[in-house]
């Protein structure tokens, strides 16, 4: 068998994002700030649907998790208990004469790679960022900016579970964002310094915590293939017991084959009952949970998969990314699934014509209550086809002079350039129907094939 191959070429998808307002530097106007990315019109709204279809997977649709979105600054004492005041480091070596520094695990040599200098022994370099809480900046008043937002899950654990009354297994899930004065940057937004992490934890019973991780190794990787991801370009990478974290009873990475190569998209833990001891020990509170079964206080175990909006987000952009000739011109354009598309639907007018103006308006008006619609009437149809292509919106409704009479409008599909006819009172069923899934051939009443495949 052949080793896949990533089809998309990063520099392509950068200049994309770029142009098509997807993804901007930060603070561009000064020079940009490395591994920092401001998200366009386009942008936000594909980070807001991948939240949201995370949301409604591990949120809304199971009886068994709560949400949470607990606040960014914490108590200094949360990271020492967990561990990252210690730990949480990177060694890094500096180069004596450019004074460059780079992550001595990661380089091949003992020599700096950028001017061949000699390098310092390595130091270990903490990844979390500090600041100060209140006016006083001295050691009393540190504060971190999280590097991470399980934490806030696990010090929540006994709010959730006596305001919920929860019984286990349960989880608990949140949305937020998180910084890492990371070394090592580049490959666009897939290493950022400050990001948006999906995290859950699963409070299980010890003894079932096996069975609960495998469920959820397969349960994420599942989602990935519902966003549209092929198979192919994801894998399972279990951790060596070397590289197993110090709270890490078994870990496994959900890897994406980006145009770099294969890389870390989710990380699946067993964190055992590491944080809630710890917790436990450093605040002095008890948090554990009654067995009313065995009568017993037991201290719960956790399953966590912790997903990454923008890792997630250059995988589907990466996934979808494609090049072809319709109707004889080459057009780029985006696969994106339709849950995900920043835009749903394009109302077209076929010409500039005033005639036209007044009824694609208003089905425009319409269709804006529902659903993110682009309004286009620059240009020949066929370049407005093509821009929406780009962006990956699923459906173009074109408005032409026969709608004046028959009430009727066209809808393209992007990926297959078919088209239908349809009464405009049944467009927006007939739409709804297609963005989940229907074949674009299954006709409502009234309606015909325009153009095949
Ligand atoms: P890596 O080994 O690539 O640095 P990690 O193992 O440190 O990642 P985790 O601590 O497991 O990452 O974080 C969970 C998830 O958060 C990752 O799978 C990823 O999706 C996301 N993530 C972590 N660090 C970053 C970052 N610097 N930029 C963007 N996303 C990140």
């Amino acid at each position: 068998m052949t080793e896949a191959r990533s089809t998309v070429d990063m520099e392509k998808l950068v200049s994309l994002c770029r142009r098509r307002g997807f993804i901007f530097p930060s603070s561009e106007i000064y020079g940009g700030l490395s591994s920092c990315w401001d998200y366009g019109p386009l942008g936000v709204e594909l980070k807001r649907n991948i939240k949201q279809a995370w949301w409604r997977a591990v949120v809304q649709q199971r009886d068994d998790m709560v949400g949470l979105d607990a606040s960014i600054l914490m108590h200094p004492q949360v990271w020492e208990a967990s561990g990252h005041v210690e730990g949480f480091s990177d060694p890094l070596a500096e180069c004596k004469s450019c004074h460059k520094r780079w992550r001595s695990d990661e380089l091949e040599g003992d020599k700096c790679p950028d001017c061949g200098g000699e390098l310092t022994e390595p130091r270990l370099f903490n990844l979390m960022f500090k600041t100060f809480i209140g006016p006083v900046e001295d050691e009393a008043s540190v504060v971190y900016l999280r590097p991470e937002t399980a934490q806030g899950m696990f010090v929540n654990f006994e709010n959730v579970l006596n305001t919920t009354r929860k019984r286990l297994p349960f989880g608990i899930a949140q949305i937020g964002k998180a910084f890492r004065n990371e070394v090592t940057t580049g490959n666009f937004i897939f290493r950022c310094r400050e990001f948006e992490q999906m995290e859950i934890e699963f409070f299980v019973k010890p003894g079932m915590d096996k069975q609960w991780f495998d469920y959820w190794l397969e349960e994420r990787l599942n989602w990935y293939v519902s966003l549209g991801i092929s198979k192919e370009h994801l894998k399972l990478r279990e951790h060596t017991k070397e590289e197993l974290a110090h709270y890490a009873r078994e870990c496994y990475d959900i890897n994406y084959l980006y145009p770099m190569g294969w890389a870390e998209l989710e990380g699946i833990a067993n964190r055992g009952d590491f944080d809630l001891v710890q917790h436990a020990k450093s605040s002095g509170k008890s948090l554990n949970y009654y067995d009313e079964e065995t009568k017993e206080h037991i201290v719960p175990y956790i399953i966590e998969p912790s997903a990454g909006v923008e890792r997630t987000a250059l995988a589907v952009l990466c996934d979808a990314y494609d090049e072809d000739v319709a109707d004889g011109e080459a057009r780029v354009l985006l696969h994106l699934h339709p849950s995900i598309a920043p835009i749903k639907v394009a109302v077209l007018p076929l010409s500039r014509k005033e005639t036209l103006t007044p009824l694609a308006k208003e089905v425009y008006t319409e269709l804006r209550q529902q659903w993110m619609t682009s309004y286009d009437e620059a240009q020949s149809i066929g370049r407005r086809y093509r821009r929406q292509d780009e962006i990956g919106t699923p459906f173009c409704v074109t408005v032409d002079f026969e709608s004046l009479e028959d009430k009727q409008v066209t809808i393209r599909e992007r990926d297959s350039l078919r088209q239908i006819r349809v009464p405009i009172e049944s467009l927006k069923a007939t739409l709804q129907a297609k963005l989940d899934g229907e074949d674009l051939f299954v006709l409502p009443p009234g309606g015909k094939i325009w153009k095949g495949g």
